[in-house]
């Protein structure tokens, strides 16, 4: 049985990158796109199903099963409720969601018994730099993160590094990291603080996305670090997620959580 999709953001850098892979995957059809600036047209470079400016009006006239955004946070929000409203089930890349809007959708996506994903990062390497920092922050509590993005991005720090954050102080003793008198000289330079853990965002062109965590100990120190070179690097996760979000009845937030 061929997956129903409808994605928002067909011009980006993802988007596109997301339709290539599905028009390559056999059991993957596209039938729909929502994107801002070519309402009702089939304009070039993009496929050649509707686009539609209005989510609601895209959702409430395409039979859909998935839908997959690909924007920028407030528009995918109210992309991905709209969506739940429609009971279609929607698999959300887009980063800079907020905690309370990850629940609210959360409680939606229960109600409604409709499996929803939202991943801050797809790529199977960058999830499994996750999963084994969470391992060694057990044993290492001093920990910086240091994350490295296009100059295009408009969130910081990233959410993949939030999220490895997040799951690192499940394991880590919580301390307050560097030397108790420290005082910045310039404002930012130790850092964003999650939990006494350091956080540096650094944007640059040419990066694509990339992420370090630091761990020191006694004599030691220990070095996680995933590198995507490209936005390839994040379909096969895109295309696990379209699969799984079939089978779920409920919001699952990272990648991790479906492997
Ligand atoms: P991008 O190239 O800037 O594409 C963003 C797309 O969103 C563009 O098509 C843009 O259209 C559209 N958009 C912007 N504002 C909009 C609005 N108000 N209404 C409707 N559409 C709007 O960015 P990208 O690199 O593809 O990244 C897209 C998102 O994916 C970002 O949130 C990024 O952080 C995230 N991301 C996630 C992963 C992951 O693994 N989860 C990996 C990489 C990136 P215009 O051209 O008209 O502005």
């Amino acid at each position: 049985m061929n997956i129903r999709i409808v994605v928002a953001g067909p011009r980006g850098k993802m988007g596109a990158e997301a339709i290539q892979m599905i028009h390559r995957e056999e059991n993957l059809q596209l039938v729909g796109c929502i994107d801002r600036k070519h309402n009702g047209k089939v304009a070039e470079n993009l496929p050649d199903v509707p686009i539609y400016e209005d989510a609601e009006e895209c959702f409430k006239h395409i039979g859909a099963d998935t839908f997959v955004d690909l924007t920028v946070p407030d528009v995918g929000y109210k992309h991905t409720k709209a969506a739940l409203e429609q009971n279609i089930r929607p698999v959300i890349g887009t980063t800079g969601f907020t905690d309370e809007q990850i629940s609210e959708l959360s409680i939606l996506s229960r109600e409604k018994k409709l499996g929803c994903i939202i991943a801050p990062n797809f790529a199977i390497g960058a999830v499994l730099m996750m999963t084994f920092s969470k391992m060694a922050a057990k044993y290492f509590p001093d920990v910086d993160i240091i994350e490295k993005h296009h100059d295009n991005k408009l969130d910081a720090p990233s959410g993949s590094s939030i999220k490895t954050a997040e799951l690192m102080k499940e394991t880590r003793n919580v301390k307050d990291q560097g030397h108790p008198n420290e005082k910045e000289t310039l404002i930012g330079a130790r850092g964003a603080d999650f939990d006494g853990m350091r956080i540096h965002s650094v944007r640059l062109p040419g990066l694509v996305a990339h992420q370090e965590v630091l761990f020191g100990g006694p004599g030691q120190t220990l070095s996680i670090k995933h590198d995507s070179y490209n936005r390839d690097s994040f379909m096969e996760g895109i295309k696990l997620a379209i699969e799984e979000v079939m089978n779920l009845e409920e919001l699952v937030y990272g990648l991790e959580n479906i492997l």
